[in-house]
């Protein structure tokens, strides 16, 4: 299996090569050469599988030979050892035809731990083998970070280096990233927003003879790793529910699109999906340009889902690769302009999207009213996330299952739930424990040359 680059210009890669660069040294993001496609004898086979089994099934075409079987089983078998659902990923029923699926029974609370713990155990096992070492930089508007920490704290070839935005993650999202204490670990307050990181470690990643120098490797959301190990998911879940003779849709809290992604190419591999709807807070520039084609960045307004409060949604590119028939001049032309504030998407580009994508959005009094409409008629309290996609999926039902993703657990956002229930969401107790350990950070300004000097200091030799 071959990766190629969304702006056509940076070689081509195996699935090893493509998970340790992460941005495309044109500036793009790699994806497969071509989509894999599973019959529906193949997807009913699924089945009564258990999570491992339906990730070891779904992903193996994508990695070609950069491990054996019995090695990726392995590798499957310990990023997901550390959950505490058996399930994995369960689903719960939230109304008629509509259900959850609970992405947070992971190490830090939230989904994006199916992609980092899977990408930790892929990194250890390629690095030990190859004998080298990596400087691993991320930026955070909350969640990723964590994430990464819990999957690469103490592993002996790598540095983790997270930047997050100074005053706009939760005191929890905080804790996760600043308590551990292993020493490869370095938390990193930046002045600005979650653009403004993105934008910073970009431009890490475009400095070659930086990126070269520390061994900089990326496992933001623009990595492919990532994308690939959030589609197993859909399909375990789709599958719960019928599939493939029963259709489903998807309502998905969407930021970066890397989690929507990954149902798209969950669908292109032949899962039978009738709707993915994206769900955007109040920073809706997605939303925006499926209803007028223009994909215009605005202001980010904090809100009480700061892991999508972001303007340039990084993974829509790969879409726009797509719609745009895979060509890699007219996707760079488009970022070109985006540098200005904004781009037109062609006619028929356009129309591609609004066939692969519906969407909607929720504003802050939407997302509250939602917490505690559901909490009332439920029992289950969402985090605001979540909340954005339910009052979303509400305006999509249909005759099939709509099965909406719940990105992390109420506790980490107990201000949202508060305010919405007038009550603290319960804490799970390895979470309470993190409350009373001493924080380690840095606060850093928004400045390039500052970071690389930063990271050239800190890092192990
Ligand atoms: C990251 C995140 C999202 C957005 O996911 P994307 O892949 O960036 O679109 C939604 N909810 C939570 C809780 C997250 O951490």
């Amino acid at each position: 299996m071959k990766y190629v680059s969304t702006r056509g210009t940076a070689p081509s890669l195996s699935f090893e090569e493509a998970m340790m660069t992460g941005l495309a040294r044109d500036g793009g993001l790699y994806v497969p050469a071509e989509i894999p496609v599973m019959s529906p004898e193949d997807i009913a086979g699924l089945a009564g599988k258990s999570y491992e089994e339906i990730a070891f099934i779904v992903m193996r075409p994508f990695i070609g030979d950069a491990f054996t079987d019995e090695e990726f089983k392995a590798i499957i078998a310990r990023a997901y050892e550390g959950f505490r659902h058996e399930a994995r990923a369960p689903l719960v029923q939230l109304g008629p035809n509509h259900f959850l699926l609970e992405l947070f029974h992971g190490p830090t609370l939230a989904f994006k731990d199916f992609a980092m713990q899977l990408i930790g155990q892929l990194f250890q096992a390629s690095l030990m083998r190859a004998n080298k070492r990596v400087t691993i930089v991320g930026a955070t508007s909350g969640d990723t970070g964590s994430a990464a920490i819990e999957a690469f704290r103490g592993l002996s070839n790598v540095d983790v280096f997270i930047l997050f935005p100074h005053g706009r993650v939760s005191d929890i999202q905080r804790k996760q990233m600043t308590t551990p204490e292993d020493a490869n670990v370095h938390a990193l307050a930046m002045d600005g927003d979650f653009d403004d990181c993105q934008a910073r470690l970009k431009d890490m990643f475009n400095d070659f003879e930086f990126r070269d120098g520390v061994g900089l490797a990326g496992v933001n959301s623009i990595n492919w790793a990532r994308v690939l190990a959030q589609v197993v998911y859909y399909f375990s879940s789709a599958v719960s529910l019928g599939a493939p003779h029963r259709e489903v849709s998807f309502t998905v809290p969407t930021g970066n699109f890397g989690d929507i992604f990954a149902g798209y190419i969950a669908k292109k591999m032949g899962l039978p999906v009738r709707e993915l709807v994206i769900a955007t807070n109040q920073n809706d520039i997605l939303h925006r340009t499926l209803e007028t084609g223009e994909y215009a960045k605005a202001e980010t307004i904090p809100s009480m889902s700061p892991s999508m409060d972001i303007q340039v949604s990084s993974n829509f590119e790969r879409a726009l690769f797509d719609m745009y028939g895979r060509d890699g001049g007219a996707i760079a032309q488009l970022m070109e302009e985006l540098k200005s504030g904004s781009f037109k998407i062609s006619q028929g580009a356009l129309e591609q999207l609004r066939e692969t994508f519906t969407s909607g959005r929720a504003s802050e009094e939407e997302c509250a009213d939602t917490i505690r409409d559901m909490e009332r008629t439920t029992g289950e309290i969402l985090c605001p996330h979540t909340a954005v996609a339910v009052k979303v999926a509400k305006e999509h039902l249909s005759d099939v299952p709509m099965i909406t993703l719940s990105t992390a657990h109420p506790a980490k956002f107990p201000d949202a739930v508060i305010a919405a229930c007038g009550h603290y969401p319960d804490l799970p107790p390895h979470m309470a424990e993190m409350a009373d350990k001493p924080e380690r950070v840095t606060r850093v300004p928004n400045d390039l040359d500052a970071l690389k000097k930063l990271v050239h200091e800190r890092r192990a030799r």
